[in-house]
């Protein structure tokens, strides 16, 4: 499934600053989505050793390129999907209903809960024409009292903005400074996607109580001392009030992921967020059941779906993280 054993996945920097401070730099894995053109991705998040930042478990990184996104009908339990778009558009619908375009700057966020069913099409007709597909799908895990509440979705098409110094940031989910996106999530949760201008070096505020990570998208940015490559993710652990981004003469667009640590182990596999196996097995067999209603219908595709895999041959058991004090 992937290259990720054949290469050290962590690396560990200490910063000049604070030497009990942890800054672990995370290399993705370059993941084939399948589907018509067999799109590739760079998975970031989860890890082996860190499946979660906050409720945050899942960070697709995908393009530039000019691949056409096609992703027919398919399930969802457990989390929120949140599509950020950085170029192109997408056409979502899903079996609440819904029948959108989402553009840079503006963000979908569909819950799953109990069970949802989503497609996202490229809604650029000719993608020859020179448009480019390029964004961020990220899941955040529902917290256990609300992970089987009933399915949702949202579009929120202006978003807060915080600017200080060098540094101008859309908050997508939760509060940064003294933006507050309205998006709704269930946990204590930050997503900011971060310009960071030439040659700046400010210092933004974070949660201490919450732990942080960082993408560099398309540059190196300097984060308090920890030169991090565009691609790369820079894990920053909890207890930080602040954070310096600087850059080398370019300016840098980045991802600020954060939240307060999520208690529970998670059990993940294919598009399903669980606790248990069993419960990852059952809505496996609801998706594959013929006239299933757990999940609804996505209008405007006939009978067109992905079918899930089939379930290895040994108990899904969830990842461990390795980097809490
Ligand atoms: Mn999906």
């Amino acid at each position: 499934m992937s290259n990720l054993d054949t290469h050290p996945d962590v690396l560990v920097c200490k910063t000049a600053a604070d030497d009990h401070a942890v800054a672990l730099l995370f290399a993705p894995r370059d993941v084939p989505l399948g589907g018509l053109r067999g799109m590739r991705v760079d998975r970031v998040l989860p890890q082996r050793t860190l499946p979660t930042v906050g409720a945050w478990c899942f960070l697709d990184l995908f393009g530039p390129n000019r691949t056409r996104m096609s992703v027919l009908p398919h399930p969802h339990t457990g989390l929120q999907t949140v599509t950020w778009p950085l170029a192109g558009q997408i056409h979502h619908r899903d079996s609440v209903g819904s029948d959108v375009l989402v553009r840079p700057g503006q963000l979908n966020l569909m819950t799953g809960g109990r069970g949802v069913a989503h497609s996202e099409i490229s809604a650029d007709p000719d993608p020859t024409a020179g448009s480019v597909l390029h964004g961020l799908q990220l899941w955040v895990a529902l917290p256990t009292e609300k992970a089987g509440m009933a399915p949702d979705f949202e579009q929120h098409l202006d978003l807060p903005v915080y600017a200080h110094g060098g540094v101008t940031a859309t908050v997508f989910v939760g509060t940064f400074g003294d933006a507050v996106s309205p998006a709704t999530v269930h946990t204590p949760l930050v997503g900011a996607d971060l310009q960071v201008a030439a040659h700046a070096g400010t210092t933004v505020p974070l949660r201490p109580d919450f732990e942080h990570a960082l993408l560099a998208v398309d540059g190196t940015l300097m984060v308090s001392g920890v030169a991090v490559p565009a691609g790369r993710l820079l894990y920053l652990g909890t207890g930080r009030a602040e954070l310096t981004l600087s850059t080398n003469g370019t300016a840098v667009r980045a991802v600020l992921l954060g939240g307060e640590p999520f208690p529970d182990e998670l059990v993940m596999w294919w598009n399903f967020v669980g606790r248990s196996h069993d419960e990852i097995a059952a809505a496996r067999a609801d998706w594959e059941t013929e006239g299933q209603t757990r999940f609804g219908r996505v209008a405007g595709h006939g009978g067109a779906r992905i079918p899930a895999p089939e379930l290895p041959n040994v108990r899904l058991t969830p990842r461990r993280h390795g980097h809490r004090g």
